[in-house]
C-alpha cells in the first residue's frame, strides 16, 4: 500500500505491550508522535508509558476497532499476534509488517521453507506433524533438537534428543503438536542482523551483532569492528536482505544465524520486529532499531545506521534479583557509577527467574574499556 508520510503529531499504534513495545513507544514519543498500545495486561511495560492503552484481547474486534480509530498506522512487537487481528486492522489502516510475513515467522516450518525459497541455508531438519513423518526421520538428524513449530521463545518448547526413542518420547511430551526436528550443529558462535525495509523497498541494516546465549536465552551481544569476519558479515546482511525482499517486507526484521567451525553461516530464525540482540543500538548507533521501526511505519526515509563505537549489551534476567536467597534490588548505583553504562528496566511488576527484566548497554571509546566495564558489571550483578 503506498501512502502518505505520517509526520510527528500523528498517532502510531502497536500490537503488544511488552518491552519491545515500550522501547518503540519511547522512540516514537521522542520524535513527537503519539502512541497507542493494545495489550490485555493493565501493567504491561508499553501500556504504562503510552499515551493510549487499549486493554483488550488481541482478537477482540472492539479492541482492534479502538486501536484503528486511535492510530493512523499499526505495527507489532511480538510475533505471536494472531494473523487474523492484523488482517482486521489492515482493512482500516496501514499495518507493517503485514499479516502474511508475521504468519510465516510464527511457524518454524513455514519460516524454514521461506529461507530455502530465498536460497538461504538453514540447518538440516524435518517437519514432524504425523506419526508417519516421525517414523521417516533420517538418522543423520540425530542428535537433534525437537522444537514446536509455533509459540516457542527463549529456548522454551524445545527438547534435545539423541535417539529415536528420545525423539518419540519428546514428541509425546509436546502433545504431538506440529514440530520441527533440527540437527544439532556444532556452533562456533551465533550472530544476528537487523534490517529495515521501507514501503519503497529501500533497505538499511545495523552492524552484525555477535551473540552469546545461555540456556537458550540471549545473554550478551557484542558489536565492534570485526566482531565477525567480513565474509560472514556480508553473507548475513545479504541473506537478511534476500529474506526481507522475498517477503515484500515493510518494517524491522531480525535474522539470527549460526556460524559453524568452517566459518559458514546457517540461518536459525527470524523475528518480524526489533530484537533483543539489537537493543545496543539505542545508545550504540546513530539510528536505533526502534527508530527504524518508527520510520518504516511512518513512511519516513531510512538512513544507513552507523555504530558510534563498540557496545556490549548484557541482558538482565530476573535471576539477579534472587542472588543471595531472598529477593533484593540489584546494586544499580554501583553499576551506574561506571562510565558508559546505560540501564534499561522494563517496569515489570515482579522479578522471576529467567524473565527478561531489563538490559544494560555499555559503550565506550575502546573495546578493551567496554569489555572491562561489562566484566565489572557482570561481577556486581552476578
Ligand atoms: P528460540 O525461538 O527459543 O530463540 P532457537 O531456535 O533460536 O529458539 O534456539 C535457542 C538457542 O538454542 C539458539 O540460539 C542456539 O544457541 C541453540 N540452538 C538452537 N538450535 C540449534 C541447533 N540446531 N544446533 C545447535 N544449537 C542450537
Ligand atoms: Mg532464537
Amino acid at each position: 500500500m503506498t501512502r502518505d508520510v505520517l509526520l510527528p503529531g500523528a498517532t502510531l499504534g502497536v500490537m503488544g505491550g511488552g518491552q519491545l513495545g515500550r522501547m518503540f513507544v519511547h522512540a516514537a514519543q521522542r520524535m513527537g508522535y503519539f502512541t497507542a498500545v493494545l495489550d490485555p495486561d493493565a501493567d504491561s511495560p508499553a501500556g504504562r508509558v503510552s499515551h493510549h492503552h487499549i486493554r483488550s484481547d488481541y482478537l477482540d474486534p472492539q479492541g482492534l476497532e479502538q486501536l484503528a480509530a486511535k492510530a493512523q498506522a499499526i505495527t507489532t512487537e511480538f510475533e505471536n499476534v494472531p494473523a487474523a487481528a492484523l488482517e482486521q486492522l489492515a482493512r482500516q489502516r496501514p499495518v507493517a509488517p503485514g499479516a502474511a510475513a508475521v504468519a510465516i515467522a510464527q511457524d518454524r516450518a513455514k519460516e524454514k521453507a521461506h529461507f530455502m525459497k530465498c536460497g538461504v541455508a538453514c540447518a538440516p531438519h524435518a517437519v514432524i506433524e504425523t506419526p508417519q513423518q516421525l517414523a521417516a526421520v533420517a538418522d543423520n538428524l540425530l542428535p537433534g533438537i525437537l522444537k514446536t513449530s509455533r509459540l516457542g521463545y527463549d529456548g522454551k518448547g524445545q527438547q534435545r534428543v539423541a535417539t529415536r526413542e528420545e525423539l518419540a518420547a519428546a514428541w509425546d511430551v509436546m502433545k504431538r503438536v506440529p514440530c520441527v526436528l533440527e540437527k544439532m550443529l556444532p556452533l562456533a558462535y551465533e550472530c544476528s542482523v537487523v534490517v529495515a525495509r521501507g514501503q519503497d523497498g529501500a533497505m538499511v541494516s545495523l552492524p552484525v551483532q555477535r551473540n552469546l546465549h545461555r540456556g537458550g536465552i540471549l545473554a550478551i551481544t557484542e558489536v565492534y569492528d570485526a566482531n565477525v569476519p567480513a565474509a560472514a558479515a556480508q553473507q548475513a546482511v545479504a541473506s537478511a536482505r534476500a529474506v526481507a525482499e522475498g517477503l515484500g517486507y515493510v518494517g524491522v526484521l531480525c535474522i539470527e544465524f549460526f556460524v559453524l567451525g568452517d566459518g559458514s553461516l546457517v540461518v536459525n530464525e527470524m523475528a518480524p520486529r526489533p530484537h533483543n540482540s539489537g537493543h545496543w543500538s539505542i545508545e550504540g548507533s546513530d539510528v536505533s532499531q526502534f527508530e527504524l521501526q518508527v520510520r518504516t511505519l511512518a513512511g519516513l526515509p531510512l538512513t544507513q545506521p552507523r555504530a558510534l563505537g563498540p557496545s556490549i549489551m548484557l541482558n538482565l534476567l530476573g535471576d539477579i534479583w534472587f542472588r543471595n536467597g531472598g529477593e533484593q534490588v540489584p546494586p544499580w548505583a554501583d553499576v551506574l557509577a561506571l562510565s558508559g553504562t546505560h540501564l534499561h528496566l522494563y517496569g515489570k511488576t515482579s522479578a522471576r527467574v529467567g524473565r527478561k527484566m531489563g538490559h544494560l548497554t555499555v559503550t565506550g571509546a575502546s573495546l578493551e574499556q567496554v569489555r572491562s566495564t561489562a566484566r565489572r558489571c557482570a561481577e556486581l550483578l552476578g
